[in-house]
């Protein structure tokens, strides 16, 4: 038996078989295929599609002026069209039977290896070109939204790091915890993984792709792995797991009861989510409502600006689906550590203080429309509360509005109903914290995210784990800066919510609730051990 010790993300206790997941492996079925007519025709397929994504790269870049980018995604198309690679890959497939992922990873390689050992120095550079075709021509055979996968017996996720939107396409059926090499606790990939409600352990430092298929126990709570178990430490966490199932029963006990202090206080808890297909959980669960659906998600999946259509699918789902509790959702929050290629920002020296959140929206207004349309649409599905992201002015506020207005006057003339919905700012910085009063003034309610909050504050980068110890989201500034926009909100009349991460964390709560502030929105998990808290606090 080894053990690898690591730091806690997400607790509970899990027994499993490892897999190590590495960016650059595939499972790829070798096939024995007799039908290389229909493998071929899938490889043409994924050739095509990748064609045109490159093709609608290059038109992006030459509408940003960037010749030399257009130029790359041009020179890639040339290199999908190479009749020597083609032929290559077709071999593979009809003269060995094998399938079109099959054909894809051995061709390609074969073509970049020849390439390689060429003398021209320029020519050598295209190999790298090579293999990054065949990443993408894989990912398109495999399904765009093909994500991890291991297959449908259920595994324990191993992997160096994941990226937010690594995360986000995890298919949580098959996954029955996360153990990571690296990661640090709050990023967005932290976030969303302690979402899926699954033991999530980071920073195993000694974990290495030599542990994939190995029998492991995990424990969430204690930052522990435990590769190939002795019989003894297996009947421990047996133990440890009817444990937690009991607790977890117990909790199950508090749905459908109030969240109210022993002295009548009573306060609303929300469930944060990132995939219209975490409801389920969030009923499981019974909180009152959605207090956060990033809707970043659909943004970070595929390999595109989703559609209005798609959107509003998405959307419409939730509010439909927990009507008639409210749906907070918020508009993307895309750039710093959730980077979308799609929308080709430019590199920048520090991401958490750059292009992203609304200041993507602002600046790409066709794109900001095509969300607030689609939510606007959704809203007479159920109880719609839009919410926008990284506000630092009002004047930011008033131009969100004033967008809003323009897409309800489109889709009015479009004889298109639109339901109520309410406008609320997410208070994440400083600059938010002492206009709260102004911000409160032209929306319907306030909501603190903790998270950037903490970062902007404490001038310290949520994604450096070296500044773990410094990231301290207790300090009292911070505190202080939570009372002072529950007591802004409420001068407004405006409903204050805190969403970020510590709106979960028990050793504040009482701190909050004695700022009378009237939502926490917290991962849907959390719901019933806070409700247990509340019920048994006494403010008086
Ligand atoms: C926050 O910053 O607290 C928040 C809820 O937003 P995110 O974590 O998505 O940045
Ligand atoms: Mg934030």
């Amino acid at each position: 038996m080894q053990k690898i010790e690591g730091k806690s993300l997400a607790q509970g206790a899990v027994i499993g078989k490892i897999r190590f997941y590495s960016e650059a492996e595939y499972d790829i079925d070798e096939g024995d295929y007799d039908d290389s007519e229909y493998e071929i025709e899938r490889f043409e397929r994924a050739m095509d599609a990748v064609k045109e994504h490159k093709f609608a790269l290059a038109e992006a870049a030459e509408a940003n002026s960037d010749n030399e980018g257009a130029m790359v995604f041009v020179s890639h198309v040339a290199l999908l069209e190479d009749r020597g690679l083609i032929r290559r890959v077709e071999d593979y497939i009809s003269e060995m039977k094998k399938s079109a992922e099959f054909g894809v990873k051995v061709g390609f390689n074969d073509v970049a290896d020849d390439i390689r050992n060429l003398p021209d120095p320029y020519i050598m550079r295209r190999s790298d070109d090579i293999l990054e075709l065949e990443r993408e021509v894989l990912e398109e055979l495999m399904g765009a939204s093909r994500g991890i996968s291991f297959g449908k017996e259920p595994y324990i996720l191993a992997a160096y790091d994941l990226t937010a939107s690594e995360v986000a396409r995890i298919d949580r059926r098959y996954v029955l915890a996360i153990v990571m090499k690296e990661g640090n606790l709050n990023t967005h990939a932290s976030i969303l993984a302690k979402g899926l409600g699954i033991p999530c352990i980071i920073r195993a430092e000694t974990l290495s792709p030599a542990c994939d298929g190995s029998d492991a126990i995990v424990d969430g709570t204690n930052g522990l792995v435990f590769l190939k178990p002795d019989d003894e430490t297996v009947r421990k966490y047996d133990e440890i797991m009817k444990e937690n199932r009991k607790f977890a029963d117990s909790l199950m006990r508090l749905k459908g009861k109030m969240t109210v202090t022993k002295d009548g206080h009573e306060v609303r808890l929300y469930a944060n989510i990132s995939n219209p297909y975490d409801i389920e959980t969030v009923l499981e669960n019974d909180a009152t409502g959605i207090g956060l659906f990033r809707s970043d998600y659909l943004f970070l999946k595929d390999r595109d600006y989703p559609s209005e259509e798609e959107q509003y699918l998405s959307y419409r789902k939730v509010v439909e689906d927990m009507n008639p509790g409210s749906v907070v959702i918020r508009t993307v929050d895309i750039g710093s550590d959730k980077s979308v290629p799609y929308l080709q920002l430019p590199e920048e020296a520090n991401p958490a203080l750059g292009m992203r959140a609304i200041r993507i929206s602002l600046t790409r207004k066709d794109f900001f429309k095509v969300q607030l349309r689609a939510l606007l649409r959704a809203s007479k599905f159920g109880n719609m509360r839009i919410l926008f992201p990284m506000i630092t002015s009002v004047s930011e506020l008033k131009e969100c509005k004033e967008i809003l207005r323009e897409c309800e006057e489109e889709l009015h003339s479009e004889h298109q109903v639109i339901g109520n919905y309410l406008v609320g700012v997410m208070i994440e910085t400083p600059a938010s914290v002492l206009i709260a009063d102004q911000l409160a003034a032209e929306a319907d309610f306030l909501s603190v995210g903790t998270n950037d909050l903490t970062q902007f504050t404490l001038a310290i980068d949520r994604q450096n784990p070296n500044l773990d110890r410094f990231y301290d989201p207790h300090h009292p500034a911070i505190i202080e800066q939570i009372r002072m926009t529950i007591e802004a909100g409420h001068r407004h009349g405006c409903l204050v919510l805190i969403c970020g991460e510590l709106a979960g964390d028990l050793e504040v709560t009482e701190t909050f609730m004695r700022m009378g502030v009237d939502g926490l929105s917290v991962n849907p998990q959390f719901v019933l051990p806070l409700r247990k808290k509340i019920r048994e606090m006494d403010l008086s």
